[in-house]
């Protein structure tokens, strides 16, 4: 049994659709199938429901083309009778109206909490699995609300994989050869109101799904023939790359390379559950394959395997001669930010003590530095801390490869590559485990410092 998961690019008009039914029944044993929304589909209701919470009446002309995008698509794709075609149209037409009622409310009150905003965008996913179950006549649809539960931590929704794995294991018997599961949804466990599990979700059900009932494979089908050395949307010259260990595949997606979402890959990655990631416009070529291999097994002719940038950064520093002296400051930040529910995404600290930075999104740099402010008010007053500041306009880039640690003069060639086309580094970090090397550039220099990394690593 395998776990198959379409993105929104690969069911985002007719053809694609009939291409990913293909795909489908041409597999011989038992498929799961996990579907986001329509491509760009969760954008426009996310636009529409910020339109109806600002009184802006248009929201429902925005809501009529979500409609007959939905409509249309039914009338080129279902084939199996004119009944079929008016069962499934009544149905998505119920399901949109529910939608226009939530939207009403939400203009009239103009209000958008948490709740009602997931309850929004969660008609994505449940309306494009509708479609296809009518598309592949044999498959059977679930509903991913009944067995992926979530509860709050801090302000996001996770994953309760106690219940949801027992949930899961119950729900799937028997297993039938096509299981439709609509993606990136959830529900609160105690409320059982629907949630989500963020942006690129439907990664993450399928990999949950996977985990759960120990498939034997996770195939994540895009629109790219695999994961590539850089995001081929930035660089043109980059290749795919063959294979990649969890390890590699984790810090490349969680350093920017939205290709997976990057909570994905820790459900198989404990279940040592290969992934392949494959293209949905191109279904015969072999895509990348990450697994637990090492490298020296499958191919390790690299010094680095990927390159992924992160272009929303801030890095916000804390500065002062007297923090040599003072115990703990480290953990007083960190908890200061995790108390704000700001998430960090690089370190790096000067030996002599005197300074820390660490990198967050532009949204979360003036609450970080307001919130610092207070905690180490005290500290600023005396002059122990001479300053808390943030530099916008920034990005990080990550080099990325296992080869790194048994490979000396690889931050040599980086900063040296970086030099040579006139690009400092703000700051830079590595971990101890010596897999990835990230810094932070300004914003202005983030493609040429790419395209330079790409050539010096992989071209020459
Ligand atoms: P889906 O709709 O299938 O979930 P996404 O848009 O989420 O697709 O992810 C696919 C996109 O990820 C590609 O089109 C590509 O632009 C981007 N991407 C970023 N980094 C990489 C990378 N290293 N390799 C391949 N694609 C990447
Ligand atoms: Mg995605």
């Amino acid at each position: 049994m395998k776990v198959l998961k379409f993105g929104g690019t690969s069911i985002s008009c007719e053809q694609n659709i009939l291409n990913v039914k293909k795909i489908i029944e041409s597999i011989d044993e038992p498929v799961i199938v996990v579907l986001s929304a329509l491509g760009g589909i969760t954008d426009q209701l996310i636009t529409t429901a910020n339109m109806a919470s600002v009184g802006d009446n248009e929201y429902e002309e925005e809501l009529s083309k979500i409609t007959a995008r939905h409509l249309n698509l039914i009338e080129g794709v279902i084939s199996c009778s004119q009944l079929c075609a008016v069962e499934v149209q009544n149905k998505v037409v119920h399901l949109l109206n529910e939608l226009l009622n939530i939207l009403k409310g939400v203009y009239l009150i103009k209000d958008l909490s948490i709740k009602t905003s997931d309850a929004i965008v969660s008609y994505g996913e449940r309306i494009s699995s509708l479609i296809l179950s009518y598309v592949i006549k044999e498959a059977k649809l679930f509903d991913s609300r009944k067995f992926i539960k979530t509860e709050k931590h801090f302000n996001k929704h996770i994953v309760d994989f106690e219940l949801t794995n027992w949930l899961i294991k119950n729900t799937f018997v028997p297993l039938p050869k096509i299981s439709l599961v609509p993606g990136f949804i959830s529900s609160d466990k105690e409320t059982n109101e629907v949630t989500n599990l963020g942006r690129g979700g439907s990664d993450y059900t399928a990999s949950i799904l996977t985990a759960a009932l120990d498939a034997s494979v996770l195939e994540i089908w895009t629109d790219v023939d695999g994961f590539m050395t850089a995001d081929p949307k930035a660089i043109s010259s980059t290749y795919v790359i063959e294979h990649l260990t969890f390890n590699e595949a984790i810090e490349l997606c969680n350093y920017g390379a939205k290709l997976i979402y990057p909570p994905t890959i820790y459900p198989v990655y404990h279940k040592n559950i290969p992934i392949r990631i494959l293209n949905t416009f191109n279904p015969n070529t072999s895509g990348t394959y990450i697994s637990n291999e090492q490298n020296s097994t499958v191919s390790g002719k690299s010094l680095i395997k990927g390159i992924s940038s992160i272009d929303d950064t801030c890095l916000v520093t804390v500065q002062g001669l007297g923090m040599i002296g003072i115990i703990g400051i480290n953990y007083r930040i960190f908890k200061t930010l995790a108390d704000n529910d700001i998430s960090v995404f690089m370190i790096s600290q000067a030996s002599s003590e005197n300074n820390t930075s660490f990198a967050v999104r532009n949204a979360d740099a003036d609450l970080a530095v307001k919130a610092l402010k207070e905690e180490f008010a005290l500290e600023l007053e005396q002059g122990e801390i001479s300053d808390i500041k943030a530099e916008k306009e920034l990005a990080t880039v990550a080099i990325v490869g296992e080869n790194m640690k048994r490979t000396p003069g690889i931050a040599g060639k980086l900063f040296g590559t970086l030099g040579r086309a006139g690009i400092s580094v703000i700051a830079c970090a590595q971990g101890a485990s010596e897999t990835n090397i990230s810094f932070v550039i300004k914003l202005q220099f983030l493609r040429k410092a790419l395209n330079s990394i790409h050539d010096s690593f992989f071209l020459s």
